[in-house]
Order: structure tokens, then sequence, then C-alpha cells
């Protein structure tokens, strides 16, 4: 349990870098979607969007 634990601060210290809203994927601030929280630009959001669509179609 201590081992997930540990990867949970680590993950959450990294998603503390102190940057506003910026596409997690590819770092752009263009056509970012804020909606849900998942802060992606357009494109990514398209292809997370779609990769999400067809696991839940699956
Ligand atoms: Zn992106």
């Amino acid at each position: 349990m201590s081992e997930s634990e540990a990867e949970q601060t680590g993950e959450h210290a990294s998603q503390r870098t102190g940057q506003s809203h910026e596409c997690r994927r590819c770092g752009r601030n263009q056509g970012l979607v804020g909606k849900y929280e998942i802060y992606l630009c357009r494109q990514c959001f398209r292809e997370v969007a779609r990769e999400m669509g067809f696991k839940k179609y699956r």
C-alpha cells in the first residue's frame, strides 16, 4: 500500500508545477479545452476522446 501512496504523491507533485492551463499532452495553450478539467488542446482532446470512445464501445 505504501508503494501506491508514494506514486500518488509523486504524481501530485509533478502536477503542481505552478503552470497555468496548458495541454497536458503537447503543452500548447491554444484552443485549450477546460471542460471536465482535462486541460487538453482541441487536437489532443479529439484524439483522447476518440480513444475513450473506442474503449467505451468495445
Ligand atoms: Zn495538445
